[in-house]
């Protein structure tokens, strides 16, 4: 491991990894494993950098909203909250999570593709931000339920800026064929303003874009930003109507290995707003409020999960698999995107990384890898294994797959921990079965 892989990690005296300011190891001992583990501070170092970066560039006028989906639950939220920015939610539990958390539903967005009437229900009835229009259908559907609790709502529309980000073929979503949002180019999108401008309950003030995730360019991000400038003219010079709002989505991409090279935040923030500016004066409109929606790239660096080996099986000429007790139910990112990461042995640290692994979970399926071929120091049973970058999509994507119990989030800071999401019990596993 690069010692500098990133501000969260380093090796201490005894060649652990150190997270947090916490040993692994001891933290391994204290939790047992497979462990997921976040660095408080890291989390809340990046969201003021963010709101640092609107202050910078954008006189302050906008709100990063967190995406929840990268990791949900009530002390995230919690720590968003404290740290005053605004939450994205995509379904009811999400949405639940955040209210129970005591998050102020004003700073909500809910998004989602195909929102079901009752989460509509809740979102309506809590009094959430804004609630962003995915499709046709479900303009009537909020419209109804706004006029049901007597509200007029707040809603964006997810538009579909036709921009290739450049990344994984799964994740991109900002070009015709995604199943996300009204395309441009097709006129659904301007078919989609007329009709929520016609809806009585509804107040169209924003409008939205996520052109994919893990993006490392910035172009991609000020070519959307541009092409929404354009759109919020179109409406306002042909139907008369100002959106004062404009979302960018997230997608900033983070370090998982040591060849990704994230750009610094405030360096998207510097670019996007001034080619927000420049095109609203072009095309004499006002300049838009404006938010983002981070999710990967608050949570995931700050995230490190840790496992116990249990053997290693040494294939001559094929592999050298080392199974561990976690796999594709607490981390399912390589088996369905081949997503790379970091694999370190954390009780080695500081023995040469010389052996070449396929780490192997312990799940029935063959496809249960973490990843394969990394480099780590020589691993013997009982050895911690510690795959970096994992605060993203890692736990809120696990699954309960062979009543494997989920694991438990440990949040580190200075030096302390302390358990933020219990680890799940046999118990647990069975509570609903009748
Ligand atoms: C997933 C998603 C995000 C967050 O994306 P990251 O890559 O995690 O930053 C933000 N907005 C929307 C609408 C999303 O679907």
């Amino acid at each position: 491991m690069n010692k500098n892989f990133n501000a969260s990690v380093r090796v201490n005296s005894k060649g652990h990894l150190e997270i947090g300011g916490c040993d692994s190891i001891e933290l391994a001992e204290k939790y047992g494993t497979p462990l997921y583990i976040l660095d408080e501070t890291m989390i809340r170092n990046i969201c003021r950098e963010y709101l640092e970066s609107f202050k910078k560039y954008y006189d302050g006028k906008g709100l990063p909203l967190y995406a929840s989906k990268a990791l949900c639950c009530m002390e995230m939220c919690r720590i968003v909250n404290e740290e005053n920015l605004g939450l994205d939610v995509v379904s009811g539990g999400e949405l639940y999570t955040a209210l129970k958390a005591g998050f102020p539903a004003e700073k909500i967005h809910f998004h989602g593709n195909n929102k079901t009437v009752s989460e509509i229900d809740m979102a309506v009835e809590a009094g959430v931000g804004k609630i962003v229009m995915d499709n046709l259908s479900e303009i009537a559907r909020v419209d109804k339920a706004a006029e049901k609790f007597g509200k007029k709502v707040s809603v964006s529309m997810r538009i579909k800026p036709g921009v290739d980000a450049h990344t994984h073929d799964f994740i991109r979503t900002g070009q015709i064929d995604s199943k996300f949002g009204f395309a441009l180019e097709t006129g659904e999108a301007f078919e989609g303003v007329k009709k929520v401008l016609e809806a009585k309950n509804l107040n169209l003030t924003e409008l939205h874009c996520h052109i994919g995730s893990q993006i490392f360019d910035i172009a991609p991000f000020v070519a959307a930003a541009e092409i929404m400038i354009e759109f919020i003219a179109k409406i306002k010079n042909e139907l008369g109507h100002t959106v004062t709002e404009l979302n960018l989505g997230g997608g900033f991409g983070i370090k998982y290995v040591e060849e990704d090279k994230p750009v610094a935040y405030e360096k998207y923030m510097e670019a996007v707003s001034a080619a927000i500016k420049a095109k609203a004066q072009e095309y004499g409109v006002p300049v838009p409020y404006i938010y983002i929606e981070p999710g990967r790239s608050i949570v995931g660096e700050a995230g490190a999960t840790l496992y116990t080996v249990g053997s290693v099986k040494e294939i001559p000429g094929v592999r050298n698999y080392v199974a561990i007790d976690g796999g594709m139910t607490d981390n399912i990112r390589y088996a369905l995107y081949g997503s790379a990461y970091t694999v370190i042995n954390a009780s080695k640290v500081d023995k040469e990384a010389d052996y070449k692994a396929t780490v192997a979970g312990k799940c029935c399926e063959s496809g249960d890898l973490v990843q394969e071929n990394c480099m780590i120091a020589k691993p013997c049973d009982g050895d911690i294994i510690a795959v970096l970058s994992t605060g993203a999509y890692n736990y809120s994507m696990a699954s309960n797959y062979n009543r494997n119990p989920r694991p438990a989030v440990v949040m580190v800071k200075d030096g302390e921990s302390r358990v933020i999401i219990k680890r799940e019990t046999y118990e647990d596993i069975i509570r609903n079965d009748i």
